[in-house]
């Protein structure tokens, strides 16, 4: 066992599923935030366990060559990001890397590569922030929490995030302080203020504001609608309702102060309607391009019938309609599932059709009323499949299955589990959807052993 606050040599030689640096010290896995792969350093122990610990670099001994200045000023302590400490070349090789690993350790593949879709930018590309506030000396402020903790880390300009976004947060801010709008506090569960919301759709620049409160109402709403009309693509104020103690951002309840309580966007070629509570992926090009290489990975044909399971607005499921005979979508939020019959009927297609209900307990019930599946499209949450959604896709025995993941290791979990009910990876590839952020999102083919 090392031993706490005394310094080692180490070399980092991996990765953590959380970008932290991995380096082995007399036969133990010691987690190094900061650290790029092949340096040398000097580390304080801060915590240590038997076979695992955790230090700080205190000396870097041997720099790598991909280490650059942090262009963020508070990258440090916000717990948002994860690489500026690195140039994009290092982080897109490591989430390749981390893929490949899941697959090989957890799926019992033995890939020796795999294709990245690197991100052409890491400037202003998420669509969507949540920032929780906080307050000090009787003054709101606002912006991220510190790694680990919900301490909120101010944060004036977010690289990631478009200026509009930032512009809407300093609005809110500017007018929760003249009209004295208290900031939540979760101890003591008091206070109006929780989260200041905002999506904006990156092809229309439509911003959706929702602010996320511990009660049904906010003093002189008029005021703040007044200006954030200033800010260009203003088009809904939306109150979420969450007065419940825990960590969930969104309340069920929703009340629209201005405009339509959602807004448009278009993504492959097609307008969609996104509510505040429906999912959306943050980097829209990044998006994009991932759902190409999911649609032709599908390999689809007009006599298909496509099902497309935790399918949200259905993003995937229109983009595929107009190559298959018929599509499917299920998805277990209600709003989103309005919000894609609603996108079908505004792009004019009429072979999809959407279903409300947990993925696995919605496809065993098609499946039982006869329902054919020749390709099935997952994009499940970091969870991935359940036990209901893998014994549907055994029974459909769909000609292929494309997985859309956001975790590499409950991917490759499930890759096994697929391999042992007859199918085989055809393709791989990860996609880079977070620059500067340790999550990385996959897309896998399955086919039907033959
Ligand atoms: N394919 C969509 C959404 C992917 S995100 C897109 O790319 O835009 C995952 C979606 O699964 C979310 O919309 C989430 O609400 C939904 N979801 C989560 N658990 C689910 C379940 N048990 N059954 C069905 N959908 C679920």
């Amino acid at each position: 066992m090392l031993i706490k606050n005394q310094i080692y040599e180490a070399v980092i030689t991996d990765y953590t599923a959380e970008g932290q640096g991995v380096a082995h010290i007399e036969g133990c896995a010691v987690f190094i935030p900061n650290a790029i792969r092949g340096e040398k350093c000097l580390v304080r122990i801060e915590k240590a366990a038997k076979t695992w610990a955790a230090g700080k670099i205190t000396e870097l001994l041997e720099k790598s060559p991909h280490r650059v200045n942090r262009e963020c000023p508070v990258a440090k302590l916000c717990g948002g990001c994860d690489f500026w400490h690195m140039d994009y070349e290092e982080e897109a090789a490591l989430k390749a890397e981390r893929v490949r690993q899941c697959l090989n350790r957890i799926g019992g593949e033995s890939l020796e590569q795999i294709p990245i879709l690197g991100a052409p930018t890491c400037h202003g590309y998420r669509n969507k922030a949540q920032y929780p506030v906080a307050s000090r000396k009787n003054k709101v402020y606002a912006g991220f929490f510190r790694a680990g903790t919900h301490q909120v880390v101010e944060n004036e300009r977010c690289l990631i995030l478009p200026e509009e976004t930032d512009l809407v947060k300093d609005t809110v801010v500017d007018y929760v302080n003249q009209f004295r709008v208290s900031a939540y506090d979760e101890v003591a569960h008091a206070g109006l203020l929780r989260h200041i919301y905002v999506r904006r759709g990156a092809v229309s620049g439509q911003v959706l504001v929702c602010l996320v409160i511990n009660g049904r109402r906010i003093p002189k709403p008029e005021a703040l609608t007044e200006r954030l009309k200033k800010i260009p693509g203003f088009t809904t104020l939306v109150l979420s309702v969450n007065t419940k103690k825990g960590n969930a951002i969104l309340g069920d309840e929703f009340i629209t102060l201005h405009g339509p309580g959602y807004i448009e966007d278009t993504l492959c070629g097609l307008t969609f309607r996104l509510s505040p509570r429906s999912f959306y992926q943050v980097n829209h090009h990044q998006a994009q391009r991932l759902y190409e290489a999911a649609i032709s990975q599908a390999e689809i044909t007009k006599e298909d019938t496509v099902l497309d399971l935790y399918c949200g607005v259905g993003t995937i499921t229109l983009a595929m309609a107009s190559a298959a005979g018929k599509v499917i979508g299920v998805e277990v939020i209600p709003q989103a599932v309005e919000d894609a019959k609603d996108n079908a009927k505004r792009n004019g297609i009429e072979n999809a059709e959407f279903f409300c209900g947990d993925a696995g307990q919605a496809a065993l019930e098609l499946e039982a009323k006869g329902i054919k599946a020749d390709v099935v499209v997952v994009d499940p949450p970091r969870k991935g499949l359940n036990a209901d959604t893998i014994e549907a896709l055994s029974r459909f025995a769909p000609r292929r299955i494309v997985y859309v993941s956001c975790d590499p290791a409950t991917l490759a979990r499930d890759v096994a589990l697929l391999k042992e009910r007859g199918y085989v990876l055809k393709n791989a590839m990860a996609a880079d959807l977070f620059p500067r952020c340790a999550h990385v999102e996959s897309v896998v083919t399955m086919i039907k052993n033959a």
